[in-house]
């Protein structure tokens, strides 16, 4: 056996949490569940775009992403140097929290919520304060009286992963007269598209009042941009800059921003496609609820069953006929809504699941 020394990475390393994929699609046919990502294939208008960049990768890409944040600006109604495009929303979450957190601080957020914050605030040397779930929602009044001097940022999901409940508007406000203003509030807003209550605040809007308020956003879904990687934060001056100064050089690359343009010239087109989801996720939730199961109302491109113990159980019968669907080990399963022919089959099996006797 060698003794000789060797680069080793941190030890502590092994005590980082994990970041757990969607499973992949295997087996045919098959539709993956796992993701929530858009089951629609590129508009003509985006691939366009994105093969414009093609004979550029010899160049490196605008690294401000110039024409990207102008049109966002336009689009939000928000200023410019407020936004900070970056490898997906969670690129940009990575930064917001290592922009304002290191050791000794705390990052709050509700849990479960969405799995990246546990090993992104591990990994700034912060610590995480994790508030339960109210009736599957965020309890918004316990997350306030859980900020301490130490805390520095509170995340709200919203729709919240994997639940897909949300916050409204006053309930909102409350939280943030109590929270600190020198405590930065951070909208996770990566399903907004998806939101159909009124009664949801546009975080836009409670950003541009409020200096501790910001909020992250992606191409991820409702654009069905994934595989591209980018979102961005919409934040103040100190916290944008601070942003800017850590990302990662160059980090959105030239299709990913060309593609983002592209999205955001063809609203209307996406718009009937985030319609055509929110219409399936109305029929599969009726569907569901119809035939006995608790599912708590979405707002997002997703539904959550909780399965308990029956969670492994239930994710192989969806596998058996070929749906990925999302575990959570013992908790519960949650399932992207997808084309209708998938969430046809996934009625099946989750109507076949009851009629068996099987407890939800
Ligand atoms: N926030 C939430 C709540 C999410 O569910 C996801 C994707 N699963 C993201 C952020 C990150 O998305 P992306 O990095 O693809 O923009």
């Amino acid at each position: 056996m060698s003794t000789s020394p060797a680069p080793r990475p941190r030890t502590d390393l092994r005590t980082m949490p994990r970041y757990v994929p969607g499973r992949p699609a295997v087996g045919d046919p098959l539709y993956k569940l796992s993701s929530n990502e858009n089951p629609y294939p590129p508009l003509p208008s985006v691939t366009d775009a994105v093969r414009a960049e093609l004979d550029q990768f010899n160049r490196y890409p605008d690294p401000a992403s110039t024409r990207l944040v102008t049109e966002l600006a336009t689009t939000l109604g928000v200023p410019a140097e407020h936004i900070v495009p970056g490898t997906g929303s969670v690129g940009v979450t990575k930064d917001l929290v290592r922009a304002t957190a290191g050791e000794g601080d705390e990052v709050l957020y509700a849990w479960r919520s969405f799995e990246a914050y546990p090993l992104i605030t591990w990994a700034a040397g912060a610590a995480s304060v994790q508030v339960p779930l109210r009736d599957e929602a965020h309890d918004l009044d316990a997350m306030a009286d859980a900020v301490t001097a130490r805390t520095r940022l509170v995340f709200v999901c919203n729709p919240n992963n994997p639940t897909g409940t949300v916050v409204c508007r006053a309930a909102l406000e409350r939280f943030l007269d109590r929270v600190p203003q020198d405590v930065l509030v951070v909208f996770d807003e990566a399903y907004r598209e998806f939101v159909q209550d009124p009664e949801v605040p546009d975080g836009m809007a409670l950003h541009l009042g409020r200096p501790n308020v910001a909020v992250l956003r992606t191409f991820s879904k409702a654009y069905g941009l994934a595989r591209l990687r980018v979102g961005y934060a919409v934040a103040h001056p100190p916290v944008a800059e601070a942003l800017r100064a850590i990302a990662v050089p160059f980090g959105v690359s030239g299709p990913a921003q060309a593609a983002a343009v592209a999205s955001l010239a063809a609203g209307p087109e996406l718009a009937e496609r985030v319609r055509a989801v929110t219409g399936e996720r109305r029929r599969v939730c009726d569907a569901l609820r119809g035939s006995g199961w608790t599912v708590p109302p979405s707002e997002a491109n997703f539904l959550w069953l909780r399965l308990g113990e029956a969670t492994e159980a239930f994710t192989a019968a969806c596998e058996d006929e070929g749906l990925m669907v999302r575990p959570y080990p013992r908790e519960g399963v949650r399932v992207t809504v997808g084309e209708p022919a998938a969430n046809d089959r996934f009625l099946k099996v989750a109507e076949g699941w009851r009629d068996s006797g099987a407890r939800a």
